[in-house]
C-alpha cells in the first residue's frame, strides 16, 4: 500500500489545479483519473474563458469570479490561451432594455464593454450578418482545456505531484468515520490497490455524487447536457455573443484552425451522457445563422457534447436558471471526516476553485503555506535562445505552436530535430506536428494509444479530423514500441473515438470527406474489411 497525504479524485481542470496547488504548498499528493487527463467535461466545452459578460445580468457572482479568472490566466497560463478578444452583438429582434441591463451590470463589476459601430464590427468580422443593432467589445479569449490539464499537471510535477492516469477510484476507505485510503483499479491492468492517505478531494465534475456515495456521503449535483458543433472554417477572428438573456447557440468561438458554435442545455440522464445528435446540430445551425447567414456552407468537423456538473445546495434550479457558482463541501459534518468535494463553476474559475478546496485541504492537514498558484507561472517560456534555435526546424509558426502546447517538453523535441533531420517530418499538417513530437509524447508512461498522443499534440484535430495524419501517427507510435498493440487496433480505436463526434453531421462536404476517409483507411489497412469481402 502507497502512502501520501492527499489524493485527488478526477483529472479535469479543477483536480489538476488542487494537484498543482497542493504540491506548491509542500503537500504530497497523488491524482487519480479514471481515463486520460480532461477526459471530462474540461475538453467537452466550448473553450471560452470567459469575461463574464455571459453571466453579469443573471448571475453577478459567477461573472465576478470571470473577469477576476480571465486575467489571472492570461498572465500565469498564457499558452493555454488566445487573446482573442469578444463581441457582443444585439440583433433587431432582440430585446434592446436587456442591452441597459446588461451595459448597467458590466459597470457595476468593472467588466470593460466597449460600445463598437455596426459598420465598425462588420469591418472587422466581415462574416457577421450585417443586420446589427449594437455591439461591444469584451476581454473574451479562447483557452484549450487539454493543454491546461496537462501544463497544470507537469507544474504539478516539479513540486513532487503526481498523476495516475487510467486509474479508478473504486472505494473510499474509512476508519471510525475517518478517512484512511483510496482503493483504485489499474484499468489497463485490472489491478487493484489501495492508496493510504489522510484526505480526499472528490474533484470528479458531473460525477462527484457517485465518488461521494463510495464513503457514504452525498453530493446534489444535476448532470447538465450540452452540444458543440466544431467548424473547418475560423470564420470569426473573435468570440461572438449574442447580446441577449442566456439561450442555446448563441456563442461562436474560434480555436486554431476552427470555430466552435453552442451550446444546448438540457439536463442529462447521466454523466457520460454526452454522444452528440443531429437534432440538437440542426437546431443549433438554425440559431447559429442569425448571426453568420452563410453558416449552412461551412464544413462542420464534427459535434460533441459535455456535461455541466451544475450544483444546488437545496434541490430547485435546473438548466440555464442554476448558478454557475461553486461550492467547496467539508463532508465532516456528514460523519466522513477527511472528504472535500469541490463542484460547479466554470472552466474559467478551475483555478479558483482549486485554491479553495486545498486552502481547506491545507487547514485540515495543519499546512499554514499560502496559495501561489495565481503568481506562478504554469509553464516556463523558453529561453530565446532555444526557440530561435528551434525555428530552424520547424515550419513558419510551427516553433511557437509546439512550444505552447509541449511546455518543458519542448527542450527535449528540439533536441530531438536537431540530432535527427528525420525527426523534422511533418506528420499532421493542420496542427504543424512533427515526427520528434510524437516520438517525444509517445515514449511518455502516460501514452497508451493514439487518443492520448491526439490530446497531447493536437493530431488530428484539424480539418483533416486524422484522416491524413492517423495512419502517420500509428506508423510512429508503432515504431515506438508500441508493439502489444496491432496497427490496425489501434487505428480502429481512433476511429471509433472520431466516428461519434463526425455520424451525427453525416452530409454534404462533411459526408464526402468521410468517404475520403474511408476509402484511404479500407485500402491502406483494411480497416472496413472491403479487401475480404472482395476476396483479395
Ligand atoms: C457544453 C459545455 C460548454 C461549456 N463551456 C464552457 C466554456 O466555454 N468556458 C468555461 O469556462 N466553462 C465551460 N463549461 C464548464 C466547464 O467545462 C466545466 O465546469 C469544467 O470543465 C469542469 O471541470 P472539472 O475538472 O470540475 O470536471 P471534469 O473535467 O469533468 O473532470 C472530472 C474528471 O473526473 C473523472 N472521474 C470521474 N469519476 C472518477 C473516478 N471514480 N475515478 C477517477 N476519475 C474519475 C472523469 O473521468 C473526469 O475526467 C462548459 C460545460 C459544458 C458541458
Amino acid at each position: 500500500m502507497t502512502k501520501t497525504q492527499a489524493v485527488i479524485i478526477g483529472g479535469g481542470a479543477t483536480g489538476a489545479g488542487i494537484l498543482r496547488d497542493l504540491a506548491m504548498r509542500g503537500v504530497k499528493a497523488v491524482l487519480v483519473e479514471r481515463r486520460d487527463l480532461a477526459y471530462g467535461t474540461s475538453s467537452r466545452f466550448h473553450g471560452l474563458l470567459h469575461s463574464g459578460g455571459r453571466y453579469v445580468v443573471k448571475d453577478p457572482e459567477s461573472a465576478s469570479e470571470c473577469i477576476a479568472e480571465n486575467r489571472i490566466l492570461r498572465k500565469i497560463a498564457h499558452q493555454c490561451v488566445e487573446d482573442t478578444e469578444g463581441f457582443f452583438v444585439r440583433l433587431p429582434e432582440d430585446d434592446p432594455a436587456f442591452e441597459q441591463q446588461w451595459l448597467a451590470a458590466c459597470r457595476a463589476l468593472g467588466l470593460p464593454a466597449a460600445p463598437l459601430a455596426p459598420a465598425e464590427a462588420v469591418r472587422l468580422e466581415p462574416n457577421l450578418t450585417p443586420r446589427i443593432a449594437a455591439a461591444y467589445r469584451v476581454p473574451d479569449a479562447a483557452v484549450d482545456g487539454f493543454r491546461l490539464c496537462w501544463h497544470n499537471a507537469a507544474a504539478a510535477a516539479r513540486h513532487g505531484g503526481e498523476v495516475l492516469t487510467y486509474t479508478e477510484a473504486v472505494g473510499i476507505v474509512t476508519d471510525a468515520g475517518k478517512v484512511t485510503g483510496v482503493a483504485v483499479r489499474d484499468l489497463l491492468s485490472g489491478e487493484t490497490r489501495t492508496i493510504a492517505c489522510d484526505l480526499v478531494i472528490n474533484a470528479a465534475g458531473s460525477w462527484v455524487d457517485k465518488v461521494a456515495a463510495l464513503a457514504g456521503a452525498e453530493v446534489r449535483v444535476k448532470p447538465d447536457r450540452g452540444t458543440l458543433i466544431a467548424f473547418n472554417h475560423r470564420f470569426a477572428s473573435r468570440v461572438i455573443n449574442r447580446l441577449r438573456p442566456p439561450a442555446d447557440g448563441d456563442i461562436f468561438v474560434p480555436h486554431g484552425s476552427v470555430t466552435i458554435l453552442g451550446t444546448t442545455s438540457a439536463a442529462a440522464d447521466r454523466p457520460d451522457d454526452t454522444a452528440p445528435r443531429s437534432d440538437e446540430v440542426l437546431k443549433l445551425l438554425r440559431i447559429g445563422e442569425a448571426l453568420f447567414e452563410n453558416l449552412a456552407d461551412y464544413r462542420i468537423l464534427r459535434a460533441f457534447a459535455g456535461t455541466r456538473p451544475l450544483y444546488s445546495a437545496a434541490p430547485g434550479a435546473e438548466g440555464r436558471a442554476a448558478s454557475r457558482a461553486f461550492a467547496v463541501i467539508d463532508h465532516r459534518a456528514e460523519g466522513v471526516d477527511g472528504l472535500i468535494t469541490v463542484v460547479g463553476g466554470k472552466l474559467t474559475t478551475y483555478r479558483l476553485m482549486a485554491e479553495k478546496a486545498a486552502d481547506l485541504a491545507c487547514e485540515r492537514l495543519g499546512v499554514s503555506v499560502p496559495c501561489r498558484t495565481a503568481d506562478e507561472p504554469l509553464v516556463a517560456d523558453p529561453a530565446p535562445g532555444l526557440l530561435a534555435a528551434a525555428k530552424k526546424h520547424f515550419p513558419a509558426g510551427g516553433a511557437e505552436l509546439a512550444a505552447a502546447r509541449l511546455g518543458d517538453a519542448f527542450g527535449a523535441v528540439v533536441r530531438r530535430l536537431e540530432d535527427n533531420p528525420a525527426d523534422r517530418a511533418l506528420i499532421c499538417e493542420c496542427e504543424l506536428v512533427t515526427l520528434g513530437e510524437i516520438k517525444e509524447i509517445a515514449a511518455l508512461p502516460t501514452t497508451h494509444g493514439l487518443g492520448d498522443l491526439r490530446r497531447r499534440t493536437r493530431l488530428g484535430m484539424g480539418t483533416c479530423q486524422g484522416a491524413f495524419c492517423g495512419l502517420r501517427g500509428i506508423g510512429a507510435l508503432c515504431a515506438a514500441g508500441f508493439a502489444d498493440q496491432s496497427a490496425d487496433k489501434l487505428l480502429r480505436d481512433f476511429i471509433e473515438e472520431r466516428w461519434a463526434g463526425i455520424r451525427p453531421v453525416l452530409w454534404g462536404k462533411q459526408l464526402r470527406e468521410q468517404e475520403l476517409l474511408r476509402g484511404i483507411y479500407g485500402a491502406s489497412l483494411n480497416i472496413d474489411g472491403a479487401m475480404h469481402d472482395e476476396g483479395i
